[in-house]
């Protein structure tokens, strides 16, 4: 498989270090609040990125941690700890709200057919290891204390700034204006393994450490659970390219600072999801969550694929405009599975060109929106029911969009839906939806659209109008 590698700044060829296997790490979420649809978007590449590794062939190990503790918005002691500040907005402890969000996290990732990690690790429940690897930082002479905290010297590996990607300006720590520099720090890119002297007093979680009672730094969990769970050379490393810098450069220096070695030889790094007017941030409090689109009405796997329609390197601009196009034909697509046959036997010469499509869309740096053609391919094509079926079938378990499901589903309703006594007037209330919008009385349009959920309907505006299902 040829994957951008942001280390490498070229499309390389995957080469696991064991023969046929993968290692894989995720950075998790930072579970103080519901995670944005950018997250997800983030979550959903990286899915779609495990299952084609394992419909290419090979053996996936993936491990994602939790940031449960002590996540501050930037290297400097200053700022404030996400956790704290989502327990005291909640009138909760720090736990109770990492349990609560990580709920939450899951719910979603269910929603959106993300498969869960084979290891998902809380950061609090590996304290013990980060103590370990930090004294031995310490011992190897690449950390330091002062101050009552322990620091990493990124003066000391031969290179620290791997990806290339920013000037010394940009280098500042924090990277955020606002922020003082720590005067404990030999270099100002050294970061905090290990806290003692927080300004931030009401900390809630603190360990014993033979550095002082205190809490982990911001970086030190994902090299310390990749390494115990993945073992010393990790093939993959995945998140969001806001993770670049500082997170995964500070991750490069103290693993391979500990391991002595090179330790991951590919960074996969998803572009961000925009909205109109910017970037969406968890921290600004304002964001949209999965739970808000599916209360308009919208299906997350409509929101999925919505995502897979665009290569993870770009950009993606949200707008409800945009997810209405991808709903709208998310909607028709599962209209056209549902009435393909299941006549004839699998013809395995008819489906190659077919496979060979979808699986070079897969191996070309992961090329969702090609892979998506294939699948409009198989469609179009002259296949016979049976084969385009089990094509379908196929492709869906790197897609995961339900596509049989769905169709099956829908079956059901129209079939339900014809015998349904309510029909002809749920049908004369969207025509007078459409004629209200055509009068541009959008209030009327959105009223009678809450009527109509109230009595269970929900509907799909698409280009040739609008359709609906019954629940
Ligand atoms: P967090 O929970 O803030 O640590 O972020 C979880 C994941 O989402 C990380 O991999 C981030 O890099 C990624 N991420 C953050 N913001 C966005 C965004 N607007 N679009 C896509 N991914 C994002
Ligand atoms: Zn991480």
């Amino acid at each position: 498989m040829l994957l951008y590698n942001t280390l490498t700044r070229t499309r390389d060829e995957l080469i696991p270090h064991e023969d046929g296997k993968i290692k894989m790490y995720t950075c998790g979420p930072t579970v103080y609040h519901f995670a944005h649809i950018g997250n997800l978007r983030t979550y959903m590449m990286e899915d779609a990125l495990e299952k084609a590794l394992r419909y290419l062939g090979y053996d996936v190990t993936r491990a994602m941690n939790i940031t449960d503790v002590g996540h501050l918005t930037s290297d400097a002691d200053e700022g404030e700890d996400k956790m704290v500040k989502g327990a005291k907005r909640e009138h909760k402890t720090v736990l109770e709200i990492a349990k609560q969000y990580t709920d939450a996290f899951f719910a979603d990732c269910a929603k959106l057919n993300i498969r869960i990690p084979d290891k998902v690790v809380p950061a609090t429940s590996e304290v013990s290891e980060f103590i370990r690897v930090i004294e031995r930082l310490i011992e190897k002479g690449y950390a330091y204390e002062a101050g009552g905290n322990v620091y990493f010297d990124t003066s000391k590996p031969k290179q620290y700034n791997v990806f290339h990607d920013f000037g010394e300006e940009d280098l500042e720590e924090g990277v955020r204006e606002g922020v003082g520099v720590d005067g404990n720090k030999r270099n100002k890119t050294d970061f905090v393994l290990w806290f003692t002297k927080s300004k931030f007093e009401d900390q809630e979680l603190k360990w014993d450490s033979p550095f002082g009672v205190g809490y982990p730094g911001w970086h030190i969990e994902c090299s310390c659970i990749s390494m115990k769970y993945l073992g010393e050379y990790l093939d993959l490393h995945c998140g969001g390219v806001d993770n670049i810098f500082p997170h995964h450069t500070n991750e490069i220096a103290q693993s391979e600072a500990y391991l002595g070695h090179p330790w991951c030889k590919s960074w996969f790094h998803v572009a961000h999801l925009n909205t109109a007017s910017g970037k969406m941030s968890k921290s600004k409090g304002e964001f949209l969550t999965l739970s808000l689109l599916e209360s308009k009405g919208y299906d997350p796997l409509a929101y999925r694929f919505f995502c897979l329609q665009s290569h993870y390197r770009k950009s993606l601009v949200f707008t409800y405009e945009n997810l209405d196009n991808a709903a709208g034909a998310y909607a028709k697509l599962i209209e056209r599975i549902a009435r393909i046959g299941d006549e004839g036997d699998y013809d395995a010469a008819g489906a190659a060109p077919y496979l060979d499509a979808f699986k070079s869309a897969l191996e070309n740096d992961l090329n969702t929106s090609l892979a998506v053609t294939a699948l409009y391919d198989v469609l179009k094509s002259p296949l016979n029911g049976k084969t385009k079926r089990e094509l379908i079938a196929k492709f869906d378990t790197v897609l995961s969009l339900d596509l049989l499901k769905a169709a099956e589903k829908l079956t059901e309703k129209a079939e339900e839906k014809a015998d349904d006594p309510r029909r002809a007037g749920i049908e004369a209330m969207i025509a007078a939806r459409a004629e209200a919008k055509k009068q541009k009385n959008y209030a009327e349009a959105d009223r009678i659209r809450s009527e109509l959920s109230a009595m269970g309907v929900t509907l799909t505006d698409t280009k040739d109008g609008t359709t609906y299902t019954i629940s």
